[in-house]
């Protein structure tokens, strides 16, 4: 099955790959199921990922995010991040990657032009619209930090539940799911919406690599029950 991809991927002239949280795995990064132990055991992702959540509780959010992004700091980009960049190297303008992670490790990897349709761990913006005092040059430290005229709290530049993903980046990603002629779906669940959506647009051939059942292995021409960190350098070296 390995070796029939690998053709795919030779005659293969536009690529998109599409990654979620299983692609860091292997860096460390905790899935979202598994970052909710220890300290945060008790919470739901609802209370730390959603507007209502930060609202009710500004700092126990802020906390969680500023733990997330320092664990993150912590960590490198692994063999597939590495793999991927360095096929774009080789192939410029061939593949592109749509991840539904906020980690950076593609950027940081040294992936050119990631779409990051949930945004970015390593970023902040403010809650509310700016008022022309909000400078965020010019904050009032705090856990959040907030403007220190209007009370405007600064906020993780993520993508919460319930929210709407950037329209720049998504419709870039749909053109490029409907245009590719094959999409790798790297380490996702396939349950959210609407990034999974993208599998399902393409008119291309679908490849998933996850070692566990995914929801979108039904859409898939090809299924590799393999870790990103194993299977991409298997696939994408030459
Ligand atoms: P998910 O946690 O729902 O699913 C992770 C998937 O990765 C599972 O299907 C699992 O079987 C698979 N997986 C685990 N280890 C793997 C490995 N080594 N190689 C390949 N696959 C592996 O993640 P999701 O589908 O991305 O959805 C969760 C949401 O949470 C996303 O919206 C994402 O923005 C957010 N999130 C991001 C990060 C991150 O930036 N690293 C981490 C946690 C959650």
């Amino acid at each position: 099955m390995n070796d029939e991809v690998r053709q795919w991927l030779r005659a293969a002239r536009r690529i998109v790959l599409l990654s979620g949280a299983g692609m860091s795995a292997e860096s460390g990064v905790p899935t979202f199921r598994d970052a909710q132990t220890g300290l945060w055991a008790d919470f739901r992702p609802e209370d730390l990922a959603t507007e209502e959540g930060f609202r009710a509780d500004p700092r126990l959010v802020w906390d969680w995010y500023q733990s997330r992004r320092e664990g993150v700091a912590r960590v490198q980009p692994n063999a597939g991040h590495l793999a991927i960049a360095a096929f774009q190297q080789r192939h410029p303008g061939r593949l592109l990657v749509v991840t539904q992670n906020v980690d950076g490790l593609h950027q940081r990897a040294g992936s050119p032009g990631v779409l990051a349709l949930h945004g970015n761990l390593a970023e902040d913006k403010w809650l509310e619209p700016p008022r022309p005092c909000c400078d965020p040059a010019r904050l009032a430290q705090g856990r959040p930090p907030r403007c220190p005229a209007c009370g405007n709290l600064r906020r993780p530049a993520v993508v919460w539940f319930g929210e709407m993903l950037p329209k720049a980046e998504l419709a870039a990603a749909e053109d490029a799911a409907r245009g590719c002629d094959l999409m790798l779906v790297v380490g996702t669940s396939g349950v959210v919406y609407p990034a999974a959506g993208l599998a399902r647009a393409t008119g291309g051939r679908v490849v998933v690599i996850n070692p566990e059942p995914s929801a979108l292995d039904d859409a898939a021409d090809a299924v590799l029950r393999g870790t990103a960190a194993l299977l991409l350098p298997e696939l994408l070296e030459e």
